[in-house]
């Protein structure tokens, strides 16, 4: 193996990297069939020998850089992928470079600073409580699966029974209530947890997807409901100030799946859809899909930290080191090792600033509508009230929609995956990333009446 120094390899890397960000808002959005032929190349027996670190490096660029998906640029807006600030691109390649452990304080005062920073600006973005906890982890799913850890810990210790160390087996029965609208994950965090996926309550919603508050069951001290910011069909809320009040009068824990949507409490004139976000016990957030942080990264918040703090410590022996002045990261999530999260989350907060945030959301807003309203425009059908960022769209019948969502992802101008919503098969339109532009927008809606009307010619 030939010796490359580590000043070459990384510039060339960085050069790399820049051609192609350079490039991906003019290639199709989708890889070639060509280019995911290519990855056959990639397959073949571990070499005995390796090879220089520039030549992987170029390997990696040439084979894997065209079997990418352009989310990168402005015109994906499947599923809710954001993108990445250069900023945290550029935060993120050093933090590699510093390949910080961000385990305990002392194996990175960096990372763990970061990470103290990043929760405070978050609870004050968000208006959340001054003590709140937190923790780093690798998106939404799992910061779902570290709040209701933190729920089933409350919930069972307020019954006198110490679940991380008993299990459950034998102990008080806990309740979930969901809506019929919940995310696929947080189902899949109840499973992880041994609360069970089908043993929830589910509680029907309105035809905008939001939870039916006056169909919930009477709450009581061992129940967790589940709510969400931003349903991923249509954005919507479900009403948190009423599901709050009748939680915290029956002692339940209420838990926000706000995995896009909990952005919308930085900029105010979204405050008829968050009323109420705020009086939950605890948030799951994602970094990589509006905050535009690279993957992977996502963000647990709760209201009384110790509660996250019993359901992720390793053993009660951390606990008992206890009367900690200091935050130790790794008392407070799934992992141990762990890349140093905070800084990307940092990198992006500090470079757009309170103002920057509440902007991005209205940015991503404000094309939603203009997707919608230049759609109606055109005689297609937008089954949801555009409250936020997500927009869907019929073509007519089932086949009709599949149609054109086909051709449109054929022709690579932009992006856009299909759905069901209520029933309706639909196209789905989600603007989470910073780099869309209006012109961006004009030039997909360009594409989207395209499709549309060679289906009809
Ligand atoms: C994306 C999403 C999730 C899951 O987040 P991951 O970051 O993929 O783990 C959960 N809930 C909602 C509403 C989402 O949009």
């Amino acid at each position: 193996m030939k010796d490359v120094s580590t000043q070459t390899v990384l510039q060339e890397a960085s050069a790399r990297a820049i051609a192609y960000l350079q490039s991906v808002r003019e290639r199709p959005i989708a890889a070639s069939s060509a280019a995911v032929r290519r990855l056959d190349e990639l397959n073949h027996p571990l070499p005995p020998q390796g090879l220089d670190a520039v030549e992987v490096l170029r390997r990696l660029d040439e084979i894997g850089s065209p079997a990418t998906v352009a989310t990168a640029g402005g015109r994906y807006f499947g599923l809710v992928i954001g993108g990445a600030l250069p900023a945290t691109v550029a935060a993120n390649w050093l933090a590699t470079a510093w390949d910080q452990n961000a385990c305990f304080r002392w194996t990175s005062p960096i990372a763990a600073t970061l990470e103290d920073v990043s929760l405070q600006w978050l609870g004050e973005l968000f208006g959340l409580p001054q003590d709140i906890g937190g923790a780093f982890v690798s998106g939404a799913s799992m910061a779902t699966f570290s709040a209701l850890a933190a729920a089933r810990h409350a919930l069972l210790a307020r019954q006198g029974w110490d679940v991380e160390a008993k299990g459950l087996y034998g102990a008080p029965e806990i309740r979930v209530v969901v809506s019929d609208e919940v995310h696929v994950t947080v189902l899949k965090a109840l499973s992880l947890l041994g609360l069970g996926r089908d043993r929830v309550l589910r509680v029907p919603t309105d035809g905008r997807g939001r939870l039916r508050a006056e169909c919930l069951p009477v709450l009581d001290e061992r129940t967790i409901v589940c709510i969400q910011a931003g349903n991923v069909n249509t954005g919507d809320f479900d009403p948190a100030a009423e599901v709050c009040r009748l939680a915290t009068a029956a002692g339940a824990w209420v838990h926000v799946d706000g995995a896009f949507g909990l952005w919308a409490l930085a900029n105010r004139d979204f405050d008829t859809l968050t009323n109420g976000l705020t009086e939950a016990d605890s948030w799951a957030t994602d970094g990589h899909k509006w905050l535009n942080v690279p993957y992977d990264n996502g963000v647990v918040l709760v209201r009384h930290a110790a509660h996250l703090k019993a359901a992720m410590s390793a053993s009660a022996a951390y606990l008992a080191e206890g009367i900690e002045t200091e935050r130790h990261p790794s008392h407070y999530t799934p992992e141990s090792s762990r890349r140093a999260r905070g800084v990307e989350i940092w990198a992006a907060l500090l470079h757009l600033g309170s103002d920057g945030i509440a902007d991005l959301v209205a940015r991503f807003c404000r094309f939603a509508r203009l997707f919608a309203e230049g759609l109606s425009r055109h005689g297609y059908e937008v089954l949801n009230d555009v409250v936020l960022n997500q927009v869907l769209v019929s073509f007519g019948s089932a086949e009709a929609t599949r149609a054109v969502i086909d051709a449109l992802q054929a022709e690579g101008v932009c992006w856009c995956g299909g759905t069901e919503w209520q029933g309706r098969p639909a196209m789905r339109i989600s603007v989470a990333n910073w780099a869309t532009t209006e012109a961006d927008v004009e030039l997909s809606m360009q594409a989207i009446v395209r499709a549309a009307s060679a289906g009809t010619a």
